[in-house]
Formats: C-alpha cells, sequence, structure tokens
C-alpha cells in the first residue's frame, strides 16, 4: 500500500490499454469508478482541513512540517507521528484533530482540494468516447453530493452530460462495501459493466463477482486495514498513467 500514481508499475500500460480496448470493443456499457483513492486523490483535502485546525487552535507551528507524503493509511496518529510530532503532543490534540477531521472529510466543504490522480481524467474520457456511461460509485454520502459534484466538474471528468452518474450512499451509516454490492443489484438500472476500477480490494472483487467479463482494475494507493484478498482476475496498477 502506497500513493505512487505518479509513476508506472511495469504492466500498468499494458493493463489500461486492455481496459480501453475493451471498452471500444464493447462500444456500450458502464464504466463503474470509485472516487476516492481510485480517480481523485483526497489528501490534500485532509491536509487542508488539518491545516485549519492547526491555524484555529494556535497550532500552526506544530503542524508546519505535515505534507500529503504523510498521508499513508486512515491511521491519524500515525499520519502525525511521520509529521514528527512527539507522542504527547499527539495525544494531547488526538480528539479535537480527530472530531475536526471527520467533520470536514464527511462534508462538501473541502472537496475544492481534492486532486484528480494524474492520468484519471483522461482515461475516463477515452472509456467514454469508446462509448461507455461512466458511473461514479462512491462511498460519500448523500450530503457529499454537492462538493463531489462540483469536483467532476472542476477537474475535468465527464460530468453534467446527461450520460454520467454519480451514486452517493443515502444512509451514511451503511458500510461501504455493502453499499456498493447494494447499488450494483438494485439501485443503478442494469446494464453490462465493462471496465471498474477502485481502490478497496473488497469492491474490486464484488464487481468481479457481478460481471465476469469485465476488466477491473485495482489502484494500489490505500485502502481500509485488512483487506480481502484480491481476486486473481484484478489488474492491479497505481494509477491512471500509461
Ligand atoms: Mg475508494
Amino acid at each position: 500500500m502506497a500513493w505512487r500514481t505518479h509513476s508506472r508499475g511495469p504492466t500498468q500500460r499494458a493493463r489500461l490499454t486492455e481496459a480501453l480496448r475493451r471498452a471500444e470493443a464493447a462500444g456500450q456499457g458502464m464504466a463503474v469508478l470509485d472516487l476516492d483513492g481510485c480517480l481523485f486523490d483526497n489528501r490534500p483535502r485532509q491536509l487542508g482541513i488539518l491545516r485549519a485546525w492547526a491555524a484555529a487552535a494556535g497550532e500552526s507551528e506544530a503542524l508546519a512540517s505535515l505534507s500529503i507524503g504523510h498521508f499513508q493509511d486512515w491511521d491519524l496518529r500515525a499520519t502525525l507521528a511521520r509529521a514528527g510530532r512527539p507522542k504527547p503532543w499527539i495525544e494531547a490534540h488526538y480528539e479535537a484533530l480527530r472530531a475536526a477531521w471527520w467533520r470536514g472529510f464527511f462534508s462538501s466543504d473541502w472537496m475544492h482540494l481534492d486532486e484528480p490522480a494524474p492520468g484519471a481524467v483522461a482515461f475516463v474520457r477515452r472509456l467514454t468516447q469508446a462509448g461507455l456511461r461512466p458511473v461514479y460509485l462512491t462511498g460519500r454520502d448523500d450530503s457529499m453530493r454537492p462538493g463531489t459534484e462540483r469536483a467532476l466538474a472542476r477537474v475535468g471528468f465527464p460530468w453534467g452530460d446527461g450520460r454520467a452518474a454519480l451514486y452517493t450512499k443515502p444512509d451514511a451509516a451503511e458500510a461501504d462495501h455493502h453499499w456498493k454490492a447494494r447499488a450494483l443489484a438494485e439501485v443503478i438500472p442494469p446494464e453490462r459493466l465493462v471496465v471498474g476500477a477502485d481502490n478497496e480490494p473488497a469492491n474490486v472483487n464484488l464487481f468481479l463477482a457481478h460481471s465476469p467479463d469485465a476488466v477491473v482494475l485495482w489502484l494500489d494507493t490505500d485502502h481500509s486495514p485488512s483487506p480481502a484478498p484480491l481476486h486473481p482476475a484484478a489488474l492491479a496498477v497505481r494509477g491512471f498513467l500509461y
């Protein structure tokens, strides 16, 4: 697990090309695409939230060295330790920082900082040009929809063209994986899933169980602790550069 989206894995070009080739051969159907840790790098959002907390708490100096590279997992204590914060400081501020992170991250307020993964916009546009309908299927909940729509449009992902669709989670408490399974089974109008992409192995496996013939990319960026074993048919990539 590591963010290496600015580089290419050894077989990455062949794998992305295979997805595009399959899209062109199909000429129609869906590309089911995850957002966080897949099309978008949300580490700038997390950095912005923590810096704003620090400014308000008079701790700007303490977090001055915190940077994108320190966000490697979803463990805030570990992130702060990588940035050089001593354990007593982390424990003294953890609850307040965690609350600020939670409030900011699960809202529309900070998504203007999200960056597309390098190459992701061009890749999704090519899938669309091949005839696929982009279906953004995310664990973000409905309250995060306005910021998500703005971010999709801002960075140039296909959006607002009458074809692209965004599915956010109606109930924030529902587990992401459960939501995605339910969305594919009951919510998204049935259509052939031709290409899928997600950074959670469990969701990659779900796409392949749903559509064994699909090309499903696993983004090796970050994922939840104790991930499911990856389906052998999944195609691992670092990002979307090819
Ligand atoms: Mg994700």
